[in-house]
């Protein structure tokens, strides 16, 4: 894996997790937070971490900001400051900027000023729990539109031992299989042969409600 720099500004919860799971993926992570006491804590669990008011364009050159490949703004209450920091991040020609926004208005307002990503936590993981809850076995997904997805799936235990082939799940669940995961190895664009084994994971792509269907098989 290429090695990144990355910076998270706001080392509240949302910041933390992000910070520390990219610097224990071995990416170079800076830790920015205005409060003294959370820069310290952070810095068992990123490369470094400094005290920077991140509204202050002086702030976030003299840390070297222009340097960083993407910087995540986590800053969440604090909504002026959030949208303040990400225009000076844009101003200041940072390629990658991924915000959190608390509500529909704070996005809006992200969008405009720029950022590329923008990530509403609560709304996300509130749909991702009414997910698992309506269809058990899917357990990753990644959104590609309103209408389509890709969803890792748990294979119902009666396709166990038969191949694509045979399966026939295209034609059957106008859904397709693009890779499977099998005890933590990935077997992409399997072949027709492919046999399925008992506790594949189906990574499929389709329209959200043929995914649905597939993964309620009992
Ligand atoms: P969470 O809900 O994820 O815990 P918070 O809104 O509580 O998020 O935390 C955001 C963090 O952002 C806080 O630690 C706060 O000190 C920090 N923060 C707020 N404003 C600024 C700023 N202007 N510059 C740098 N850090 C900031």
């Amino acid at each position: 894996m290429t090695i990144k720099q990355y910076a998270v500004i706001g080392l509240g919860r949302f910041g933390t997790s992000v910070a520390r799971r990219l610097h224990e993926a071995g990416q170079e992570v800076l830790g920015i937070d205005v409060n003294e006491e959370r820069v310290e804590d952070a810095e068992f669990f990123v490369t470094h971490a400094v005290v920077a008011d991140t509204t202050e364009e002086k702030a976030l050159t003299s840390i070297g900001i222009t340097n960083f490949d993407c910087v995540i703004v986590a800053i969440g209450n604090d909504m002026q400051s959030s949208i303040l920091t990400v225009s000076l991040l844009k101003e200041l020609g940072i390629k990658k900027v991924i915000a959190k926004a608390l509500g529909k208005r704070h996005g809006q307002v992200l969008d405009k000023v720029g950022a590329d990503w923008i990530i509403y936590p609560e709304r996300d993981m509130g749909e991702r729990v009414a997910n698992q809850l309506l269809s058990p076995n899917m357990l990753n997904y990644i959104e590609l539109s309103k209408e389509y997805s890709v969803e890792e799936i748990m294979i119902p235990s009666k396709m166990a031992g038969k191949n694509l082939r045979d399966l026939d799940i295209r034609a059957k669940y106008n859904v397709s299989a693009i890779a499977i995961v099998r005890k933590g190895t990935i077997i992409i664009s399997p072949s027709p042969e492919q046999i399925i084994e008992e506790e594949d994971l189906l990574v499929m792509i389709g329209h959200k409600s043929d995914l649905a269907l597939f993964a309620n098989i009992e």
